[in-house]
């Protein structure tokens, strides 16, 4: 009868063990496990140190019992394999409570021990509260500490991603929550730009993020356990998880003579045998072939240890009928994973462009920014996807997806067209299954393959985020086509703003002896016009991938040393950052705006406002406050008709409402609809325009009618509504004089007398206006009240409210009310 032995009784070896059963009725097959318990989930440990999974036994798929009784499995727990005697053909186990040894002989040895957690040597890492997660035994250890002492805050160590569910599963527990990463993003198999959403999540959750220092050293002072930084800053906090990354936990094996790599991973062959043919090895001790740097590497993931264990099992017994047989090859590990990061979830498969560039493949890369299903159905939430592509063959290296909802499922379709050699035009031609709710009829994976078919078909050049900066030294005019209002709300310095719907109209203004970069908000507008463009003659022309939402993403304050949410400047971070919540829904403009800064002057500096409102003006007001007041406008997430501004609290800008270098301008509040009025507001506006002042006009209360389109829009009022509507000028047209109106005599004479006199009438002076780039800005908060609606106004209006009145005020020489 053959003896299998193997070494480590979790995800490798005790799903091998099961198989071999499966295959071979006879073989006699031991398991010897180090600790106490065989086949439970690791990956489970974090929620239950967190309590998601609450019933411990939960985490136990499989007992020694069950392997005996179910596959007659010799199972050791307590044992622990300390040397293999590889010409006899033994292995020294000992018994871990007697401290016994024995020799067990072979046949054939499995080796699946695992990896331990790195320790590296850091003072104070010893320290009672000081935890590492692995096995169950740990797990248990944090949560009493979490359950006795209850930590008020926590700091975790490492932003991979045990680090980071142990951050959501303490922050769930109620301890304010600070991560600590020596490099400058979370988890390492995201490129920077995919990470930096990553970053904003975990802010906007109230952790803290230290980027990009180091822990020295651990001391307790007062009671807590303080980490030194690097950088001198100093965190204090009641417990530490340390998750700095692993290495294979195989020194035994080494110390016999089998062939180890770099990492301290055993090698294997692609039948997943050792240097020694009768031992195999699998799982977190082992390097895997990766298939896209062709190169070996180590996968410490449960998926890649639990394919091996079948591969493994089947060679092996081969390997006992005929020690020559070839056996069946392992296809190598793409790295496949995800992590939940509180609402987010955060998935890679492949190389990232730091692994690709380090090995010398090009690649090129594409970003889109689309939905989890359908936009019109109820619910359907942001979903960025990335693919790395060689761009000579289009065949996928990399893919990553950052969501707060089906994830995991596109990261499945990368990972698995990936796997089987495809192309970014495998890619757009996927069939999914589509139905509102679950996609779209092009899901996201299908766009981002069709934007990489139309880089590498030449339709498109795409520059990446990080190359902005390059295109502007070498003198590129940037282009960005989002609407007015989207633009006011941040573009990149330096871009000029021509809506695409205008661009065919105005390519007149877009020079044809530069370099020209369009930019829009994710990618798609700017795609269209830089199809205009190139069909138009203009031949350096590039489209930025993602748009200004991954540019903005990727260049904002990641928190890095000393500028960390949760660290004061004075050095010493206190946990988390405070993060206030404010729903201000239902309420009209100024409200929002009011409630916004009553809450902003009562937290400290550093702490966070994130207040929801349904005010459509909001996303204009709350970005044009926070560069008059100086605040750190983290982004406007808008769902289900509610936006939610994250606001961080900063120093007072010293520099006032004005940007440095930015020149006065023109302020005019048109409150009248009388056409006397109304007409000298925009002769006094174009004039303004013409000698280079930044020109707004706000439009309130009766002033609004000045701006109400010719058409007639089809839209539904109440009888509030409808009564204004009858009462007010139904356009420019229709504005009566504020002396000798006469009941429109004077207004005709009026007119008459400026056509003969060669003077613009209104509607021409307001489309002159427009085409001189003066804003035109209507109230939200009296449309409401009048019952205007959006469509009724003449196009390029800006809906915006008292804030946007006096960002513009503020930074104005000339204010007139008229
Ligand atoms: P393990 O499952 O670690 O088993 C090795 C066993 O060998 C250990 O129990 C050890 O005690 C025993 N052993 C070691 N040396 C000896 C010896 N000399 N004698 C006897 N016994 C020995 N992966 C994912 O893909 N997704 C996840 O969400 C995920 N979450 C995780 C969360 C946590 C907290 C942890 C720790 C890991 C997580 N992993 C996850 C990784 C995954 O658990 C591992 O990749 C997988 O368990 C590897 O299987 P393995 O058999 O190689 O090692």
């Amino acid at each position: 009868m053959n003896r299998i032995l193997i070494v480590g009784g979790v995800a490798g070896g005790a799903s091998t063990a099961a198989r071999l059963r499966r295959l071979d009725e006879h073989a006699e097959i031991v398991v010897f496990e180090r600790g106490g318990h065989v086949s439970y989930a690791n990956c489970g440990l974090p929620y239950y140190a967190g309590e998601v999974i609450q019933e411990r036994d939960r985490l136990f798929v499989m007992t020694p019992e069950k392997f005996k009784g179910w596959l007659a499995v010799d199972v050791r727990t307590g044992t622990e394999v300390v040397a293999i005697d590889r010409a006899r053909k033994v292995v020294v186990a000992k018994d871990l409570d007697t401290g016994r040894t024995r020799e067990e002989r072979y046949d054939r040895l499995v080796l699946s021990p695992g990896a331990e957690p790195l320790r590296p040597p850091i003072p104070g890492l010893g320290l009672e509260g000081v935890f590492t997660l692995r096995s169950v035994p740990d797990a248990d250890r944090i949560k009493a500490w979490i359950d006795t002492r209850k930590p008020e805050r926590a700091t975790i160590v490492g932003g991979g991603f045990i680090g980071l569910e142990m951050a959501e599963n303490l922050h769930g527990r109620g301890a304010a929550v600070t991560v600590v990463e020596a490099l400058d993003q979370v988890m390492g198999v995201l490129d920077p730009d995919m990470a930096s959403m990553v970053h904003a999540h975990l802010r906007a959750k109230g952790v803290g993020l230290v980027l990009g220092d180091a822990v020295r050293s651990f001391e307790r002072r007062d009671g807590r356990l303080v980490a030194a930084l690097a950088s001198g800053t100093e965190i204090a906090g009641d417990m530490v998880v340390l998750s700095v990354g692993v290495r294979p936990d195989t020194a035994f094996a080494r110390e016999s003579g089998i062939a180890c790599g770099a990492s301290g991973a055993i090698l294997v062959d692609a039948a997943m045998r050792t240097s020694d043919p009768d031992i195999f090895a699998l799982g977190d001790a082992v390097e895997v072939r990766s298939p896209v740097l062709g190169k070996d590497v180590h996968v410490p993931l449960a998926g890649p240890a639990t394919k091996q264990a079948r591969l493994v099992a089947e060679n092996l017994l081969l390997s006992l009928k005929d020690p020559a047989a070839e056996g069946r090859s392992y296809g190598g590990a793409l790295g496949t994973s995800i992590a939940k990061v509180f609402d987010l979830a955060a998935a890679a498969a492949g190389a990232n462009e730091k692994a690709l560039r380090n090995a010398g493949i090009p690649y090129e890369a594409v970003v889109i920014h689309g939905s989890s299903h359908a936009g019109y159905y109820p619910r359907a939430l942001p979903l960025t996807l990335k693919a790395l592509f060689d761009p000579a063959s289009g065949r996928l290296v990399g893919a990553q997806a950052v969501g707060f909802d089906g994830v995991d499922k596109r990261i499945d379709l990368l990972a698995e067209t990936l796997r089987r050699g495809g192309t970014v035009s495998d890619l757009a031609g996927i069939e999914h299954a589509y139905a509102p709710p679950f996609s779209s009829s092009k899901d996201p994976v299908n766009i981002l393959g069709m934007v990489g078919e139309n880089v590498r078909a030449g339709l498109s050049r795409v520059v990446h985020w990080h190359e902005v900066a390059g295109w502007q030294a070498r003198g590129a005019f940037l282009l960005d086509v989002r609407t007015r209002e989207e633009f006011a709300l941040g573009s990149i310095p330096g871009a000029r703003n021509i809506p695409n719907d205008e661009v065919r109209a105005r390519l007149q203004e877009i020079p044809r002896d530069r370099p020209v970069l369009v930019l829009c908000g994710v990618g798609l507008r700017g795609y269209l016009v830089e199809r205009i463009l190139r069909q138009s003659g203009w031949t350096d022309v590039a489209n930025l991938t993602g748009g200004y939402k991954t540019w903005a993403s990727a260049t904002a304050g990641q928190a890095g040393p000393g500028e960390s949410l949760a660290a004061p400047s004075q050095g010493t971070v206190e946990g988390t950052a405070d993060v206030v919540r404010v729903d201000a829904c239902g309420l009209q403009c100024p409200g929002p705006i009011m409630r916004l800064k009553m809450e902003m002057d009562r937290v400290p500096e550093g702490a966070q406002v994130l207040l929801s409102a349904t005010d459509p003006g909001f996303a204009q007001d709350v970005a044009s406050w926070c560069r008059v007041t100086g605040n750190l406008l983290h982004g406007v997430e808008a769902s289900q008709g509610v936006l939610t501004a994250t606001v961080e609290k900063r120093p007072r800008n010293p520099s006032g409402p004005v940007a440095p270098g930015e020149s006065k301008g023109a302020t005019f509040i048109v409150f009248s609809d009388d056409l006397d009025r109304a007409l000298a507001s925009f002769i006094l506006a174009n004039g303004a325009a013409a000698s280079g002042k930044a020109t707004t006009l706000f439009f309130t209360f009766w002033g609004l009618s000045v701006l109400k389109r010719r058409e007639k829009a089809a839209v539904r009022k109440d009888w509030m509504g409808r009564l204004f509507g009858w009462m007010l000028p139904a356009h420019p047209g229709r504005l009566a004089l504020s002396k000798m109106d006469f009941l429109g005599l004077g207004r005709g004479m009026m007119k008459g007398r400026m056509k003969a006199k060669g003077v613009d009438d209104l509607e021409t002076l307001i489309a002159s206006a427009r085409k001189a780039g003066v804003r035109l800005v209507a109230c939200q908060m009296t449309m409401d009240l009048m019952g205007i609606a959006r469509e009724e106004l003449v196009d390029g209006v800006e809906i915006g409210g008292v804030a946007t009145y006096m960002e513009a005020a503020g930074g104005s020489d000339v204010n007139l009310f008229i």
